[in-house]
């Protein structure tokens, strides 16, 4: 499957020349409502089951960011490019709205049989980094189980949000940063950009919160394979989502984080529980 967006017209898509680049903190304070106001919205208006709304409410947060990452007055300054993938080596964190758009990407992207072949890399980075902290992550230099073999992020289109957020304006920086065993560079990068994305990930999980739904931090491998496995689960043999794309199963209504899973017994909740969370070195000792 790969659930078609049905995302209500952005607060600014009538005045594309706002200008908020120049004043960072009140740019990522408005994309941080702005995220929250319409997710909310997105995940209130869909009455039962959570998948389809979790999904759009993920799309809300990217567009939010692919708007900062055109529009930001230093996007030329970027030294990004596909096959630069020295920060791909770094944890990453997402929430479970994340998860799920990510692995219904891979559902539309991937073959049937490329798709067990992705679930086992994922699982298998999983179990290698999943429980290390950012700075254990970093000496470990194991790369993201998606990075392709051109060094090419092969869900560029609908990568994670820290990822979007996460620049340079001097890949020498990132290589020495990364052959450094470093937990990133600490040279410049787009600050619109990156200030965005988290206020987009900020706005996100409290809409998630709100409505009850599967919320929180978690690292990426194991949470896109929770996802993948929750979502193949769920799919009937057509590829599309059982009961009508609802996960209250029978037209029932149910609260978001309490949507029944295919065995019966299997929350989204649960799907996501066992998940571990990026945790820091320096915040622990801070
Ligand atoms: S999702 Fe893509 S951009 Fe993010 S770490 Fe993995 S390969 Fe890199």
């Amino acid at each position: 499957m790969n659930a078609a967006p049905r995302l209500p017209a952005h607060p600014d898509d009538s005045n594309p020349a706002i200008d908020e680049s120049r004043d960072v903190p009140r740019a990522a304070d408005r994309a941080a409502a702005r995220v929250r106001e319409t997710a909310s919205a997105v995940l209130r208006s869909e009455g039962g089951g959570v998948l389809l709304p979790m999904l759009d409410a993920a799309r809300v947060a990217v567009r939010e960011v692919a708007r900062a990452e055109t529009n930001s007055p230093q996007a030329a300054a970027r030294a990004c490019r596909a096959g630069c993938s020295w920060c791909c080596y770094l944890a990453v964190s997402i929430t479970p709205a994340e998860a799920l758009m990510i692995a219904d990407g891979l559902l539309a992207q991937r073959s049937a049989s490329d798709l067990p072949r992705v679930q086992e890399r994922m699982l298998a980075t999983a179990a290698r980094v999943a429980h290390l902290t950012i700075e254990q992550r970093a000496r470990a230099q194991v790369p993201c189980a998606l990075l392709g073999e051109d060094g090419a992020c092969t869900i560029h289109a609908f990568r994670p949000l820290g990822c979007r957020g996460w620049t340079s304006f001097d890949a020498i920086a990132c290589e020495t940063a990364q052959k450094e065993k470093k937990p990133g560079h600490d040279g410049p990068q787009d600050a619109l950009l990156y200030a965005v994305a988290g206020a987009a990930g900020d706005g996100l999980s409290a809409a998630l919160r709100e409505a009850g739904a599967p919320a929180g931090d978690y690292e990426f491998h194991a949470a896109v394979s929770a996802a993948l496995e929750f979502m193949t689960a769920e799919m009937g043999g057509d590829g599309g989502l059982r009961g009508g794309g609802r996960l209250g199963g029978g037209g029932e209504q149910s609260a978001p984080g309490r949507a029944a899973g295919p065995a019966g017994g299997c929350t989204l909740s649960a799907a996501f529980a066992a998940c571990p969370r990026v945790t820091s070195e320096r915040l622990r000792s801070g």
